[in-house]
């Protein structure tokens, strides 16, 4: 079995490298070729913290196997990342273990991917106003990814605690973008692109805070009970998705097609879009919304990436089981 370290994938695989083994995953699962199982996330009772699992499996890019792990929200005051886990890849055809694989970084890159897929194929192409909601763990990789797909110039930002925006700030300036600080009103009346990516359990934008011709990628939502977004706003979008069950069940569409506000048929697998099935986007006035929930098809895609690229650089220990 190989072992491929944090140190290794954070060396070898770019935000790129992300979005390519992403996108390839979601036109895989609309196309039915890769599906995602039923995912496991429960309350441990101990350090506030959640823990699970995420598996499925890839028939095309032959990929078997789980992350597994969780959010541990003390951990940054240890000087650690919330989200913890490691991903295991299986031989689809024995069974037998092929690699375990730190997962920290690439579930902050696979999410961003995401939401970086979401961009390409359905905000407008002349997109040049990025406005970040959320300033945690994830944001700057969101930032970065998304930043790659579109002409940015400017980013407009909110965060709960505004003093946190200075990482944000730092990869704007990295990525050459102008970084403004702002009220949530002023990042819905400026912004083309909106990412949220928040722990939040109420909306923090509201349907007549949104341009006509926005896309928002929704991005923090992945449980019961949390939401980002006004359902009136999620109502006024076309609803696109990773996975449809999960939009419906943890993702932000959840609030909405409870208050009878948007039908589950309604929504659209980004997949579709990809793979040229849906036309994605139908005009420069529409509200596109990507509610990205996150699947573990997704940790797979890039858990196989980075096994790849650490073979192939001599950065992966075998071990004997
Ligand atoms: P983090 O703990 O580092 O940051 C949390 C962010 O949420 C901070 O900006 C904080 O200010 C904000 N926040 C928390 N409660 C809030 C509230 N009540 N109102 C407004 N803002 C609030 O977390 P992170 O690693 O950056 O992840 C952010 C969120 O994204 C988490 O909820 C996580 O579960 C989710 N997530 C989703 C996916 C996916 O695939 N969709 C993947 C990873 C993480």
């Amino acid at each position: 079995m190989l072992v491929v370290s944090e140190e290794a994938c954070r060396r070898l695989i770019t935000p790129a490298l992300a979005l390519e083994a992403v996108e390839a995953v979601f036109a895989a699962m609309a196309r039915g070729d890769a599906r995602n199982f039923p995912v496991i996330r429960e309350a441990l009772g101990h350090a506030d913290a959640l823990y699970g699992f995420k598996s499925g499996f890839d028939a095309s890019a032959m990929l078997l196997g789980l992350k597994s792990g969780g959010y541990w929200p003390g951990n940054v005051a240890r000087g650690l990342t919330n989200h913890q886990s490691v991903v295991a890849l299986f031989d689809p055809d024995t069974g037998q273990a092929r690699a375990l694989v730190g997962g920290n970084h690439l579930t902050a890159l696979r999410t961003a991917a995401a939401s970086a897929v979401s961009i390409k194929h359905l905000a407008r192409p002349d997109a040049r106003v990025l406005g970040i909601i959320g300033a945690g763990h994830q944001a700057p990789f969101q930032l970065r990814a998304a930043a790659a797909v579109r002409a940015f110039e400017r980013v407009v930002a909110w965060n709960r605690d505004a003093a946190k925006l200075d990482r944000l700030e730092a990869a704007a300036r990295d990525c050459g973008l102008a970084f403004e600080p702002a009220d949530r009103k002023r990042v819905g009346a400026e912004a083309d692109v909106i990412i949220t990516i928040t722990s939040c359990f109420e909306p923090l934008m509201m349907r007549d805070w949104v341009r006509p011709g926005t896309h928002i990628a929704a991005m923090g939502t992945d449980t019961q009970g949390k939401q980002e977004l006004d359902p009136e706003l999620v109502s006024a979008a076309s609803v696109f998705t990773d996975e449809v069950a999960q939009s419906v069940a943890i993702g932000e569409a959840q609030h909405a097609v409870k208050a009878g506000l948007l039908r589950a048929d309604a929504i659209v697998p980004i997949g579709a879009v990809i793979n040229g099935d849906h036309a994605g986007r139908s005009g420069a006035d529409e509200i596109t919304l990507f509610d990205g929930t996150g699947v573990g098809l997704q940790d797979l895609a890039v858990a196989g990436a980075a096994v790849e690229k650490a073979e192939a650089a001599g950065l992966a220990a075998r071990v004997a089981l």
